[in-house]
């Protein structure tokens, strides 16, 4: 019986050994935005904001919190999924529609 490397967490389909079994890894991190002082900004009061911030924040999960700062994500990816993946995200970079396959070929 051929040993199981694992299953493809997108289709489903298990990988045994002699094939390959891919991961992909999604990191999300929070990018921040430009900072722009206008000159209302400086008559504003901070430590009123501040205090709002920290009420707010008192108020949301930690998860929540820590996912708008930080997600990772790490998938098993049978080789058809890799390619499925790897021509999307070709997609996007290149902004160009790669040639297509059949998804039931055995290239
Ligand atoms: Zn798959």
């Amino acid at each position: 019986m051929k040993k199981l490397l694992g299953r493809c967490e997108n289709c489903g389909r298990a990988v045994f050994k002699g094939e390959t079994l891919f991961e992909i890894r999604i990191d999300i991190y929070a990018k921040g935005g430009p900072i722009e002082f206008e000159p209302e900004d400086l008559e504003k009061d901070h430590l009123k904001e501040m205090k709002d911030l920290i009420a707010r924040m008192e108020k949301m999960d930690v998860d929540e919190l820590t996912d708008e700062v930080w997600e990772s994500y790490r998938f098993n990816l049978c080789h058809q999924c890799r390619k499925d993946f790897h021509s999307k995200l070709k997609m996007k970079v290149s902004g160009t529609i790669p040639p297509v396959r059949s998804r039931y070929s055995n290239n």
